[in-house]
């Protein structure tokens, strides 16, 4: 089996996700997180990666590296698609304002204020609207609650969250992250390795996550509207939030707003993503404190409602954190349990049933193997049926076959994300 040697090869196999990682780690390469094709950040090293520089960032790059909790003396409690749930439930932000403009419930960001306030951590590192691109978002150290209220909603884009943590880790102060289970996964494979990440970094929260689509959902919301993706720019964009899901709102230069639906965004486009994410083994933040997503049956909105999350606490810090923020009146939670996740994420459990075969239809192909390890695929694998096996392998291969590396392809596990 092939293993990853270069960066170049992470990115030409379609294996980056676009997290800057590798940027924070070989400061030296000047690194720049470029817009490739179909709007996503890739990697481009402005001068040769010396050995040490490629090596360091082969071992720490989450798109070819991701280290599950499940063990060998994994408990019997453990959940071969879940992992470790101390503590499922569904809920919402008590804060009605935050509720309703936030992604979901604002379950999220409740949480990063009570981190906050209680003094756990100094601040939160996520990713806040980029200023300067409508579509576009940027990692930042939130201190404020004020902050942290203007960074909630769901943003479709990726936002190079990890390019500058080694500053953020100079600060010398203890803090959060919220971010996609994929930067979480490069902030654990830091901290293996850095000491001060595993002193500093004293909580961790994901969303789940269905991908990073490319910017075809977003030409289609153009063209439906006779206007162009690439000449007609907003001053801002909203992809949902303000209800739940809640409009797509883009305001345009003359203060005229684009309204849609959620559903119009990902229902009535050939929506694509980047290959990396069909070969998510972790869309779901199982490395995290805590994991939060939506909460609607058959992850499909039906109309708006009033916004709430489902989650889980997977470590003992996230039960604590979590079971503090509703003891502080700050979150409303209903206990819930595997099917009601299993209810509201279908796709999820489907990407990790399949995940393995997908893998194994890489490996067939000749693509270099990436180290996914103690995340109990083959568990996941086993709920399928030899035939489902098959189908996810062959679906795999027969889109490798057609040339499609980091290319964008149609999503092959659901027609929509989260
Ligand atoms: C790319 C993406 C895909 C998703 N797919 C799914 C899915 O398949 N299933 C599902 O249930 N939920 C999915 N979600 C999560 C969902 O949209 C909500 O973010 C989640 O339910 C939390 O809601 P909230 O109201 O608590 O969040 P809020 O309180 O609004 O907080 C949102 C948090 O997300 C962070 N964030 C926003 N955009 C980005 C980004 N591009 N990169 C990193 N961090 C970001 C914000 O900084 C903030 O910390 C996805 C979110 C994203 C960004
Ligand atoms: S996934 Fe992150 S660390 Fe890996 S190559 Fe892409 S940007 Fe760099
Ligand atoms: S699906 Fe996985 S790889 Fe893709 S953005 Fe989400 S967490 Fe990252």
């Amino acid at each position: 089996m092939r293993q990853f040697q270069t960066l170049g090869e992470i990115v030409d196999n379609g294996f980056c996700i676009g997290c800057g990682l590798c940027k924070a780690i070989a400061p030296n390469a000047a690194i720049e997180m470029r817009e490739a094709a179909h709007g996503h950040l890739r990697p481009a090293p402005t001068r040769l990666l010396e050995k040490d520089e490629e090596k360091a960032i082969l071992g720490s790059c989450p798109g070819i590296n991701v280290t599950g909790p499940f063990s060998a003396d994994t408990k019997p409690g453990f959940d071969a698609i879940w992992g470790e749930c101390r503590r499922i439930a569904r809920g919402y932000a008590q804060d009605k304002a935050l509720r309703f403009a936030a992604s979901s419930g604002g379950i999220m960001t409740a949480i990063n204020i009570h981190l906050l306030k209680t003094g756990r951590v100094n601040f939160i590192l996520q990713a806040i609207p980029d200023p300067e691109n409508p579509y576009g978002s940027l990692p930042a150290v939130c201190r404020t609650e004020e902050e942290l209220l203007a960074a909630n909603g769901s943003r479709y884009a990726s936002a190079a969250t990890l390019s500058s943590i080694l500053d953020v880790l100079d600060l010398g102060e203890p803090f959060a992250v919220s971010l996609k289970p994929c930067d979480v996964a490069g902030v654990k494979n830091l901290q293996r390795k850095d000491a001060r990440a595993r002193d500093l970094i004293r909580f961790t929260q994901a969303m789940f996550c269905g991908t990073v689509p490319s910017i075809s959902s977003l030409e289609g919301f153009y063209e439906r509207r006779n206007l162009n993706y690439h000449k007609d720019r907003p001053t801002a964009f909203r992809w949902r939030g303000m209800g739940c899901p809640g409009p797509t709102v883009a305001t345009m230069p003359d203060g005229s707003a684009l309204e849609g639906t959620y559903n119009e965004l990902w229902d009535e486009n050939p929506w694509t993503t980047q290959f990396r994410c069909k070969l998510c083994p972790d869309a779901i933040g199982l490395q995290a404190d805590i994991a939060v997503g939506d909460d609607w049956a058959g992850a499909v909105p039906v109309g708006e409602d009033e916004g709430w999350n489902a989650l889980v606490a997977h470590t003992e810090i996230g039960l604590e954190v979590l079971n503090s923020c509703e003891a502080a009146a700050e979150i409303a939670l209903y206990d819930a349990d595997i099917e009601h996740l299993n209810n509201v994420q279908p796709h999820h459990v489907k990407m990790r049933t399949e995940m393995q075969s997908r893998l194994n239809a890489c490996a067939d192909e000749g693509l270099p193997v990436p180290k996914f390890e103690a995340l109990d695929l083959a568990a996941c694998s086993d709920r399928l049926t030899p035939n489902e096996r098959k189908r996810a392998r062959q679906g795999t291969a027969a889109r490798l076959q057609r040339g499609q590396g980091d290319s964008d392809t149609m999503t092959d596990y659901g027609s929509f994300v989260g």
